[in-house]
């Protein structure tokens, strides 16, 4: 402790600052600024009807492209612009541009059915997330069925009102699909009384669906529980046609994934979906 003092007393090492922590600073200090330095963007995800191609929607995702550090990952910068409180700042820039993009889009032609956007949880605890959601609805003029949140089953069993919040958005009007299903604890006496439409199939159970019994048996499980309950089942991370046959076979006629699309800029969508 002591030999880390610099010449007047005064210490700039902090023991707890190791690598990880500086990096971590870093990055947090960075992320701070990053919106109004333009370094914030959206893709977009096709998701479409398994048998037909159609478009149903996309799914926005958020890309952070920094000078010095380059493209960073969300799974590195959302927990961070979680723990740090960032994350409703981005996530009303996300909610915005995304809504944007839909009428940018229109107005060249290409009606896109379905906007899906991610919500964390720490947007639920701070509340403003459905005078939000309505405001921006309002500002864009976007149909409130044409926009779909969604939120993973971990957000909704752990953040304390997030129920009521998805009650009232809900009641606004706007579609709900739970993300990552499969993969946090759900609790099926909740879904019961949730307003979802959709769920999402997590990626990791589509993997390997026709090595991996289990994985197997779990995708099955989730389609014919979307089914008894008349939910719509989208599967994330559609990679091969094996994997499309398989979904067919067993009834989900929804995907989303790189056999159909990486995230594509604006105008990859345009061209590609543009009649
Ligand atoms: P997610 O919402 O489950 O999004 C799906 C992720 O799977 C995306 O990763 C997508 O690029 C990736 N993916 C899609 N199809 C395939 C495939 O066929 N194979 C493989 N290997 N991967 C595929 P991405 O864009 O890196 O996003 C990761 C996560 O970050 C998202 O998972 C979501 O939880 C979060 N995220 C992204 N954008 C936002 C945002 O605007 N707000 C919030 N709160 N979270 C976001
Ligand atoms: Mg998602
Ligand atoms: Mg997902
Ligand atoms: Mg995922």
């Amino acid at each position: 402790q002591a030999k880390a003092r610099g010449r007047n007393g005064y210490s700039f090492y902090m023991p707890s600052m190791t690598g990880e922590g500086v990096e971590r600073l870093r990055l947090e200090t960075y992320l701070r600024r990053s919106i109004e330095k333009n370094e914030i963007f959206l893709t977009y995800q096709p998701q479409v009807e398994i048998d037909t191609g159609r478009l149903i929607g996309v799914e926005a995702l958020v890309r952070w492209n920094h000078p010095e550090l380059g493209l960073v990952p969300p799974v590195r910068f959302i927990p961070l612009a979680e723990d740090t409180g960032f994350i409703n700042q981005l996530g009303e820039w996300v909610l915005q541009e995304a809504c944007r993009q839909m009428n940018r889009w229109q107005a060249a032609g290409l009606l896109v059915p379905k906007m899906a956007v991610n919500l964390s949880a720490r947007q639920f605890e701070r509340g403003g997330i459905v005078a939000l959601v309505a405001d921006t609805l309002a500002d864009t003029g976007l149909a409130p069925q044409r926009l779909q949140l969604e939120v993973t089953e971990s957000v909704i069993m752990n953040t304390g009102d997030a129920m009521v919040f998805i009650n009232d958005l809900h009641a606004i009007g706007v579609a709900l699909a739970i993300d990552d299903f499969g993969t946090g604890y759900s609790s099926l006496a909740y879904l019961k009384q949730l307003p979802v439409q959709t769920l999402k199939i997590d990626r990791s159970f589509i993997k390997d669906i026709s090595t991996d019994a289990n994985d197997e048996a779990i995708a099955i499980a989730i389609i014919q529980l979307g089914k008894s309950m008349n939910l719509s089942v989208i599967a994330e991370g559609v990679e091969t046609e094996e994997q499309a046959a398989f979904l067919l076979r067993h009834g989900c006629r929804l995907a989303q994934g790189y056999l159909y699309g990486k995230p594509l800029s604006p105008q990859e969508v345009l061209e590609r979906w543009h009649v």
